[in-house]
């Protein structure tokens, strides 16, 4: 059958969606809204009832192209009838290019690759380790995080997430991490002078440049360039999770451009393969020290996810999709800050970077984030939650004017009717 028939096949195809058959079969970790999507093209998505959304989530943050973009069809057939895997008992001319895009494009040296942001965050753990034992001589290495900070559900990211809702139940936790305050420079000298004792010391500080999932609060410049000459000063490693905010959706390509410092290390996956599962760790050649046999996954960095992956970075090169994140993301946000000042008994703050971007709801009031999630996706926008009080607005990069304008008239409405 050729590919055009196949296409043309899944496009008329419907498959009637069965809830209960579905939550019979497959474990309830996640607090799904009663909803199945069967197409999308660009921003806009399609339930299996037929129902058009805007998509202001982009698969949380992870939809660079959006949906059914011809760059990323072009990629994933081309690729997968070509190869799709190997392992990496054997190079991958295709992770090179990716890895070459990366290191040309950011301060990185070197790339590790692997299929996930928590698994991004976990190699950067392990290096973070390896770097303390082997450099700084520190035999019990403590990673500092944030308060609020998000960086995923393995038992060791977990951990280093600093929000207690996700780590009940699951102790015991991984050890060799503590908290401090985001963006809260004293707190981070007094951890590292309290920390230090005996075979104990601060070997790293792993950060979002901005915190998504923890309510979509942007970094603070002073904070994070004091944080740099700390960590000049002393060897400690300075590692940002850009898993949510990198690869252009901060309206530039990397959030640490934001804060006119470099990381030493850095991680990505949400955006990089545009949905494709993909994720890496980024190291200045300082750090680098993993040898043969140290680190490894078997389906990071193939052929497949890397062909894809590239495919999302030079297109948002050719079609200048970082520069079209900034400007949507101002209009995005001045139309939000509008609305802010019309209901401020509603709204308390709307904040962000580029196409990330939360509207903060009053703390007096029953209103949730949820409620606003839940009202908008009935009037055909979807939104997604960022704690309680944050409603998050992560559309692909590749929105349009309009598309803007639509979102902010149903957030308009909204709020009116309230
Ligand atoms: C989503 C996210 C992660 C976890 O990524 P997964 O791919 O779900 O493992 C880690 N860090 C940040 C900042 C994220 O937003």
């Amino acid at each position: 059958m050729s590919i055009e028939t196949l296409v043309q096949q899944a496009n008329q195809s419907s498959t009637p969606f069965n809830k209960e058959s579905f939550d019979e079969v497959v474990m309830s970790t996640y607090g799904r809204f009663p909803l199945a999507f069967e197409k999308g093209d660009g921003c806009r998505l399609w339930d299996t009832e037929g129902k058009e959304y805007l998509d202001f989530v982009a698969g949380i943050a992870t939809c660079t192209l959006g949906h059914a973009h011809p760059a990323l069809i072009e990629a994933v057939t081309r690729q997968i009838q070509k190869i799709h895997h190997v392992s990496n008992l054997y190079y991958i001319p295709e992770q090179g290019e990716l890895a070459r895009w990366i290191v040309d494009h950011s301060c990185a040296d070197k790339v590790f690759f692997c299929n996930s942001g928590a698994e991004a965050n976990e190699a950067a753990i392990k290096l973070a380790r390896k770097y303390a034992h082997t450099v700084l001589d520190i035999d019990n290495p403590i990673i500092l995080t944030a308060n609020a900070s998000f960086h995923g559900r393995t038992l060791a990211t977990v951990t280093a997430t600093g929000q207690p809702k996700y780590q009940k139940n699951f102790n015991p936790l991984v050890p060799g991490f503590h908290y401090v305050d985001y963006n809260d420079i004293d707190a981070v000298e007094a951890a590292i002078g309290e920390l230090d004792e005996g075979d104990y010391a601060v070997g790293a500080i792993l950060l979002e440049p901005l915190q998504g999932e923890g309510g979509v609060r942007p970094g603070d410049v002073k904070y994070f360039q004091k944080l740099r000459s700390i960590c000049d000063e002393t060897g400690i490693l300075l590692m940002f999770d850009e898993v949510q905010v990198g690869m252009g959706r901060s309206g530039k390509l990397w959030g640490y451009e934001y804060l006119g410092v470099e990381p030493d290390v850095f991680t990505s996956a949400k955006g990089l393969g545009g949905g494709i599962p993909i994720g890496a760790m980024m190291a200045k050649k300082f750090c680098d020290v993993f040898q043969p046999g140290e680190h490894a996954s078997t389906f990071g960095g193939n052929p497949f996810a890397c062909a894809v992956a590239l495919a999302v970075c030079h297109t948002l090169e050719k079609e200048n999709i970082v520069q079209n994140a900034h400007h949507r993301g101002e209009q995005l946000r001045s139309g939000l800050q509008a609305i802010a000042q019309k209901y401020p008994q509603y709204i308390a703050e709307v904040r962000g970077w580029g196409l990330i971007n939360g509207m903060e709801l009053q703390s007096d009031i029953e209103l949730t984030a949820i409620d606003v999630v839940k009202a908008a996706m009935n009037e055909g926008l979807l939104l997604v939650p960022a704690g309680t009080k944050v409603v998050r607005f992560v559309p692909p990069l590749i929105v349009t004017e309009a598309e803007i304008d639509r979102a902010l008239q149903i957030v308009e409405q909204i709020i009116a009717k309230l």
